[in-house]
């Protein structure tokens, strides 16, 4: 008798540095219980891509991405201003990662109960594109810090496109399109314009409305059960995806995808938590629902059910849970427990 075997997916496996290599390695430990079909090929990047090739962005990394189309990826830190551009802000312009998908759903009930909004992020343009520079007055070469923002029709366009094809796909009804146009008349006015123009071609299947993003910060406090999907700029998206992130228990139960036409990066929303790193405790959860929907992404959906099923099992019948949500668990408990309940 010949045993079928499904053929393997060929994944680029990025550790990250921080509490990356922690959750990631719980991620994978999780994946294989779960036979998940990857094959994964390991990148270093981030500072671990610095100390070990110089750079951390390797051409090594970014060839393997070209090769495979796929990352799961841990958190790579930024320093502070300095000379470093964002190996994260990089690695999106470099495979064109132009939607940034931000879930947060509630597994464990906490201040707010049955949340369930989308975010879809534009993760290329507006403040992002860093074109920042100082102006010198008299003898201070720093006397005044400069910022241009860009929004391209064209890109404005697109992720409304993709909040809309997603809207019908997941069968969600209602994109409230975040921005400041009242202020930001032209950079958020342009995006404004392309969703209201694109929402068009989707009217009577899927409604669109918007918010001025303070006040949207506000409403997602008072009654965030009013949303069901939030298209952002890309710097309100990073503000109000933590938000989102913090309705549902916080930065350890929040998983993203970047995609772009060719490549799409799964990661968690959090970035290296240096003040845990190496201590043990970190939850894996959100890397964990990342790869949740890198399952759903490759075609394999019943095994990111699964997934999701063993984390909500975890959490609320075993009640194991990292200090992050208030339990004492460590990485590798909550892991453990994790796979039997798979
Ligand atoms: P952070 O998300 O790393 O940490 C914020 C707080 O949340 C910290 O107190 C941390 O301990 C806690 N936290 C985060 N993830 C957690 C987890 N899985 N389990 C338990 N607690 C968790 O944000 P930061 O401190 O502002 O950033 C640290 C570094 O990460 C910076 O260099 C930043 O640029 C980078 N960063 C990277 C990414 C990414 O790789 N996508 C995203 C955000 C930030």
């Amino acid at each position: 008798m010949t045993i079928q075997h499904k053929a393997l997916i060929p994944a680029t496996l990025i550790p990250g540095d921080g509490i990356g290599p922690e959750v990631v390695n719980a991620a994978v430990a999780v994946l294989d219980a779960l036979k998940a079909p990857f094959e994964w090929d390991m990148q270093l990047a981030g500072v671990a891509g610095l100390q070990a090739k110089g750079d951390p962005l390797p051409e090594d990394l970014l060839a393997s991405i070209r090769r495979t189309g796929l990352a799961l990826k841990g958190p790579l830190t930024t320093p502070i201003g300095g000379g470093f551009r964002s190996a994260n802000v990089r690695l999106r312009e470099a495979f064109s990662l132009y939607a940034n998908v931000r879930p947060a759903r509630t597994i464990v009930p906490g201040r707010y109960e049955n949340i369930d909004i989308v975010l879809i992020r534009e993760n290329l343009e507006g403040f992002y594109v860093a074109h920042e520079h100082y102006l010198p007055i008299g003898d201070d070469p720093r006397a005044v810090a400069i910022s241009a923002g860009a929004n391209t029709r064209e890109g404005s366009r697109r992720i409304a496109r993709y909040a809309f094809e997603y809207a019908l796909k997941h069968n969600r009804k209602k994109i409230t399109v975040v921005h400041k146009a009242n202020v930001l008349k032209i950079l958020t006015g342009l995006f404004l314009e392309e969703a209201r123009n694109v929402a068009r071609e989707y009217e009577g299947r899927v409604q669109l409305d918007d918010r001025i993003v303070d006040a949207c910060a506000m409403q997602l406090v008072l009654n965030p059960w009013q949303f069901d999907m939030l298209l952002c700029t890309n710097l309100f998206g990073d503000i109000l995806s933590d938000e989102i992130a913090g309705l549902v228990g916080g930065l350890g139960l929040a998983p993203g995808a970047n995609i772009g036409k060719d490549v799409a990066i799964f990661e968690a929303v959090h970035g290296s938590a240096p003040d845990i790193a190496g201590r043990g405790i970190a939850n894996p959860l959100s890397l964990l629902l990342a790869s949740g929907l890198m399952l759903d992404h490759v075609g394999e959906p019943e095994m990111g059910d699964r997934l999701r099923k063993a984390i909500h099992l975890t959490l609320n019948e075993d009640n194991i849970k990292t200090p992050d949500l208030g339990g004492k668990a460590s990485t590798r408990d909550l892991t453990q427990a994790l796979i039997q309940r798979l």
